[in-house]
């Protein structure tokens, strides 16, 4: 069915000093639903101009009254969105569900949970964030004070446009600073509601701004801005590094979260009912659009058919369809362009020579739906066994030993994950020490909590998020000298 032309789309703007204003140029682009293909609103589309207003305002609001906020009232108003959050959930579920074309069950299980857990985790800290005196000499007092870092641009992909702008918002917010959020342009609607909602849990106007657009325009003029404190970003490696490159410009603070390709080992000793089930969700989840997807899979020789076997039950088991179906479990690709990178990749990997058990096409009708699919007879060298796919699609690869399985889970250019099933726990730990990632799963897969440090190095980003790392990355220590000499 197409789109009902007499309904005007709804219509969205940007979100600079609490106002909601049209872009500069007058531009807007469409956001569109994947699983129906049809445009579900128009979102004002920021340039640079408008960029330059929503940095402006943020400078403004770090001076004004959230600069001289107390801290544990800082915490208060990031409690209230949290709750606001909380209130709303169902609508803001639905609208990150259709915008991303994540399934409801799993926006409502997962993605809502984390962001209010997020905020309500920084809430926390913002008064706890304590120098320290330092005793460097007698005839000094010497202390530290840790300040806000001031403006921060946080850019956001789209596979959780919800949970990772509260990864970034919630702790700069919590430090003191002020931040223009640039969500993806394929998923901008919640970033727009959250801002709404922030305004509704009396943050100042300005201190938020919400400023969608795409990358190479709005994008790049917050990382190239003069006035940008630090830029917080997620997203691909190739952007990781212009957004580094940018940044070089004023030396503003960068962290960057980035792709992966991370190994799901399996030994032959594993508990198979719990690794396979793992192993599967590992990369279905979110239609494999993570960044941390268990998207390898090393199978130790003695089980490696068995396993190919229980995993391909599994893929054929989801169930695939409308992300608005409380049964759904895997949704859409997000958009038609990652659709088409994705059966490219696919189509590399039967090139390639690997075996194609089960999936790799596109669904019939209307939405951008690629069946579960798992590659067997991987060979490590394989593109599809080096590059991120981001996609549901599983490449399964043999080893022999512990130290193959090492050399094979270290062998890409990522580092951000691993798993690990054994019985053996001397294994397991010998495993968690060798293996380059920047977490690692024993006996489990996926799981991430704000508490715990999030990030990888190489390809995989630049620093961390999470936890007390956030604090570090959104404060700058001030060293102070007090003369005590008579
Ligand atoms: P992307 O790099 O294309 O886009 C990410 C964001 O950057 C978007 O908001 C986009 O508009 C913006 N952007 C694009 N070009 C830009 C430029 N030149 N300057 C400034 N901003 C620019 O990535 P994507 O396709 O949206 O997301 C997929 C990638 O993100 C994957 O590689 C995935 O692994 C990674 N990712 C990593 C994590 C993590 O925590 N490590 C989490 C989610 C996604």
């Amino acid at each position: 069915m197409g789109r009902n032309d007499l309904l005007p789309l709804e219509q969205h703007r940007l979100l600079i000093d609490g106002r909601h204003v049209a872009a500069a140029a007058g531009r807007s682009f469409e956001t569109i639903d994947p699983a129906t293909e049809q445009p579900i609103a128009a979102v004002a589309e920021a340039d640079a101009a408008d960029v330059d207003a929503a940095v402006a305002s943020a400078r403004r609001a770090l001076a004004g009254p959230w600069g001289h906020m107390r801290a544990a009232d800082r915490g208060r108003v990031l409690h209230r969105l949290a709750n606001l959050i909380e209130l709303h959930a169902d609508e803001l579920a639905a609208l990150e569900s259709r915008d991303a074309g994540k399934p409801i069950s799993a926006v409502l299980r997962q993605d809502l949970p984390a962001a209010i857990d997020t905020l309500r985790y920084y809430a926390g800290w913002a008064d706890k964030i304590n120098g320290q005196v330092i005793p460097a000499r007698p005839d000094a007092l010497t202390y530290t004070v840790r300040e806000p870092v001031g403006v921060v641009g946080a850019i956001v992909p789209w596979n959780f446009p919800l949970m990772i702008g509260m990864w970034k918002v919630a702790p700069a917010l919590a430090c003191g600073c002020t931040v223009v959020l640039k969500p993806a342009e394929i998923t901008p609607l919640s970033a727009l509601r959250v801002g709404d909602l922030a305004l509704e849990a009396g943050l100042p106007p300005g201190v938020l701004n919400v400023v969608p657009g795409f990358g190479k325009s709005a994008g790049r003029a917050l990382v190239d801005h003069p006035d940008i404190d630090k830029v917080t970003f997620t997203g691909s490696p190739a952007v990781g590094r212009e957004v580094l490159a940018g940044a070089a410009g004023n030396l503003k603070r960068v962290t960057l979260e980035l792709g992966g390709k991370s190994a799901n080992v399996i030994f032959a000793d594993a508990d198979l009912d719990a690794a396979v089930k793992a192993a599967s969700a590992g990369i279905f989840f979110n239609t494999g659009q993570v960044c941390s997807a268990g998207s390898r899979i090393l199978v130790q020789a003695e089980i490696y058919d068995e396993v190919v076997e229980r995993l391909t039950a599994r893929a054929k088991s989801i169930r695939v369809g409308s992300p608005a179906e409380r049964s759904t479990a895997m949704g859409p690709i997000v958009s038609q362009a990652q659709m088409a990178r994705v059966l490219d990749y696919i189509a590399i990997g039967v090139r390639e020579g690997a075996s194609l058990v089960t999936g790799g096409r596109r669904l019939d009708g209307p939405g951008y739906f690629v069946g579960p699919t798992v590659f067997a007879n991987v060979d490590h060298d394989m593109r599809i066994s080096q590059e991120e796919i981001f996609g549901p699609v599983v490449s399964v690869v043999r080893f022999e030993d512990e130290d193959d399985a090492i050399t094979k889970a270290n062998g890409t250019r990522y580092s951000l994950a691993a798993g690990v099933w054994s019985r053996d726990i001397g294994r397991v730990h010998r495993f968690a020490t060798r293996v380059k990632a920047g977490t690692v799963w024993i006996n489990t897969y996926g799981y991430t909590d704000i508490r715990l440090p999030w990030g990888g190095a190489r390809d995989s980003g630049y620093g961390r998020e999470h936890g007390d790392a956030a604090i570090e990355n959104f404060t700058e220590p001030k060293a102070v000298w007090m003369n005590l000499a008579g």
